[in-house]
């Protein structure tokens, strides 16, 4: 089954999050061979397609696991884009939209899209169904800067594209999530830091929520054609920690999300190897408390290497990795 919860920051507070992700056939990109470097999730989409009555009853189903809870986001991935027409018809959308109507306990509802599907009209209509409820809309920015994003992601958007996005989100009624990978290839640990500073700087005007999305190492990708020659290394949990801590320092209003998907193995965001279980449990904390007080005092010996490799500026394919 591909719906779980877990503790979640719910519009604000401790909460429970439901993730389902829908079976889709996936992103459009990926069907037509531009996938994005770093993503295979669309490689686990249903190889014949569900019918559009079938996903909806899958996600009456999923909404089970949150009867008698308070507090409760759901979270709603397709492995594409919720509104892409080609994915999940218009009329399905809605039906699952009042579905999730019907659920006094559900604060906060998330759905994603690429930047260039998103249209007033299909936010819109959504958004009047769940009047009451904190509902983003999640856009795969990943950077501010466009070289980045062609050369190291093939993300095939600019930030034009995101910022026209957010307008049509905003004005149809909801809100505004900005998803941004730490460490895209090709850059050095100090440089995926800078950019991921310099693209929240670019975005904030435009955002409501950031979710840090920390690069783990997916099959069959370009980046993982990299990392096993030892050219890429995922970042390290200091660097997610420096990130979060800027972050809401300088944008208190914002919500600074992060959940370091694989932390502490060889294709995760990783440390020495004896630090990795404490740094990403204490990042998860921050993330659901919002309380950066969580972030501090952190400390271990491989610290001092950090600092030295951010420092120097070292790229991965001068390091014997690790
Ligand atoms: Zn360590």
């Amino acid at each position: 089954m591909t719906y779980w919860t877990s503790e979640d920051n719910v519009a604000g507070e401790i909460g429970i999050a439901l993730f389902i992700i829908l079976p889709t056939i996936g992103c459009y990109r990926y069907r037509i061979g531009k996938a994005c470097y770093m993503c295979s999730y669309p490689a686990s989409a249903p190889k014949s397609p569900w019918s559009q009555e079938e996903i909806i009853d899958y996600v009456g189903k999923a909404l089970e696991k949150i009867e008698g809870r308070e507090r409760v986001a759901v979270r709603i991935f397709t492995s594409g884009s919720f509104l892409d027409d080609g994915e999940l018809k218009p009329e399905t959308r809605k039906k699952i939209f009042k579905l999730l109507a019907e659920y006094d306990n559900i604060e906060e509802i998330v759905i994603e899209s690429r930047s260039e599907l998103v249209r007033y009209d299909a936010v819109k209509e959504l958004a009047d169904i769940v009047k009451d409820k904190h509902f983003e809309v999640a856009i795969g920015l990943e950077t501010a800067n466009d070289d980045i994003a062609d050369v190291s992601i093939n993300k095939g958007n600019t930030f034009r594209q995101f910022v026209r996005a957010s307008g049509e989100i905003r004005r149809a009624g909801a809100k505004v999530k900005a998803y941004l990978l730490l460490k895209p290839i090709f850059l050095s640990e100090r440089d995926g830091i800078g950019d991921i500073k310099e693209s929240i700087r670019k975005a904030h005007p435009y955002t409501d929520s950031f979710s840090i999305n920390v690069t783990n190492i997916q099959k069959g990708t370009a980046y993982e054609r990299l990392w096993e020659k030892n050219e890429y290394r995922p970042p390290w949990l200091w660097s997610v920690v420096e990130v979060l801590k800027w972050a809401k320092k300088t944008y208190p209003e914002k919500r600074i999300l992060s959940d370091p998907v694989g932390a502490g193995s060889k294709r995760g965001p990783h440390n020495c190897g004896e630090c990795d279980r404490v740094i990403a449990n204490a990042i998860r904390k921050f993330s659901v408390t919002q309380e950066t007080k969580y972030l501090e005092n952190l400390d271990h010996k491989c610290k001092a290497e950090w600092n030295y490799i951010i420092r120097e500026g070292i790229l991965d394919w001068q390091l014997i990795t690790y």
